[in-house]
């Protein structure tokens, strides 16, 4: 995760950290430098102008506090610019609501919807004591359906049993249904996925979510599509409204390009990142961390 980008802004840092005077024209070298670094990380155009432009205001009239060298403060100012953009704190999954909570999980085929469902739905049962059921509402593709009955099978997690024959909003609302009679605490909403972006998806997350009035609303991207995994979280919250990200293949990704654009072009947090194939491959996502890792 964020190797390359860790390695040329290390880079680019250090020979800063290691000078004793710094000029405006070293300080704007230097951003140039991280510019480019941010921009073959695949970082949104717009996000790498405002954070450089940031980090110059603060760093030209900065005042160098005694205890450290100007490089040190402009390699903290960095750090601070960005943490801010990748959403200042952590943003867990909210469950603050009556019970059973329904959680509906948007994203595009292939992106590890079904999967995460499967995550989150351990992560609940296991370190927060939830009782949880998931239900697929893929119609059209009964292995979906199945994938997650045997995630369910495989995690200890309840799945609402196939009833054939019922659209998608049907289906929700038997879920929510089941979810208040067998006292759950929790029903996850696992929609159906396209390959495209297309409005027969869009229209039919829509009236799932206005069925169901979700507590959360998770679009799930894949970290490795870049840009296109920014654009599709857009979409979906312009369209649907979600209340934040799942980040996953985070494990395949040198670049970052996608998680460290999406909060700040989004608006909406990352709240989660998927870190493997195997089920327990769930991490949260904490900004200070992850700033801490790229600057080493
Ligand atoms: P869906 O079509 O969006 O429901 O996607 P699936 O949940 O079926 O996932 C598609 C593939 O991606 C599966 O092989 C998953 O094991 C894999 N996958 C999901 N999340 C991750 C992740 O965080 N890292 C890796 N390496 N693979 C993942």
């Amino acid at each position: 995760m964020f190797e390359g980008l860790s390695e040329r802004l290390s880079g680019i840092l250090n020979t800063l950290t290691r000078r004793g005077a710094l000029t405006e024209d070293d300080v704007n070298a230097a951003l140039r430098e991280v510019r480019r670094a941010l921009l073959e990380a695949d970082v949104a155009l717009e996000v790498v102008r405002s954070f450089t432009d940031k980090v110059r205001a603060r760093a030209v009239g900065a005042e160098v506090v005694k205890s450290v060298t100007p490089g040190q403060m402009v390699v903290k100012i960095v750090h601070d610019e960005l943490v801010a953009m990748l959403g200042a704190d952590a943003d867990p999954i909210s469950l603050q609501a009556a019970a059973p909570v329904p959680i509906l999980m948007v994203g595009l085929q292939g992106s590890g919807k079904t999967t995460t469902t499967g995550k989150i739905a351990r992560r609940l049962k296991e370190r927060g004591d939830r009782r949880v059921l998931m239900a697929s509402l893929d119609t059209r593709r009964p292995a979906a359906m199945e994938q997650l009955a045997v995630l369910g099978r495989q995690v200890g997690v309840d799945t609402l049993p196939i009833v054939a024959g019922q659209n998608a909003v049907q289906i929700a609302r038997r879920a929510l249904e089941a979810g208040r009679l067998g006292g759950y605490d929790v029903v996850m909403l696992d929609t159906a996925g396209r390959v495209t972006l297309d409005e027969g998806l869009m229209a039919e997350v829509a009236e799932v979510k206005a069925a169901t009035n979700p507590h959360e609303v998770l679009l799930v991207a894949d970290a490795l599509t870049g840009q296109d995994a920014v654009n599709t979280a857009r979409a979906f919250d312009a369209r649907v409204g979600v209340t934040g990200i799942v980040l996953t293949r985070m494990d395949g990704d040198a670049r970052g390009g996608a998680a460290l654009s999406m909060r700040a072009v989004t608006g909406k947090p990352i709240k989660l990142v998927g870190t493997g194939e195997k089920i327990d491959a769930l991490e949260e996502f904490h900004p200070g961390r992850v700033a801490n890792r790229i600057l080493g």
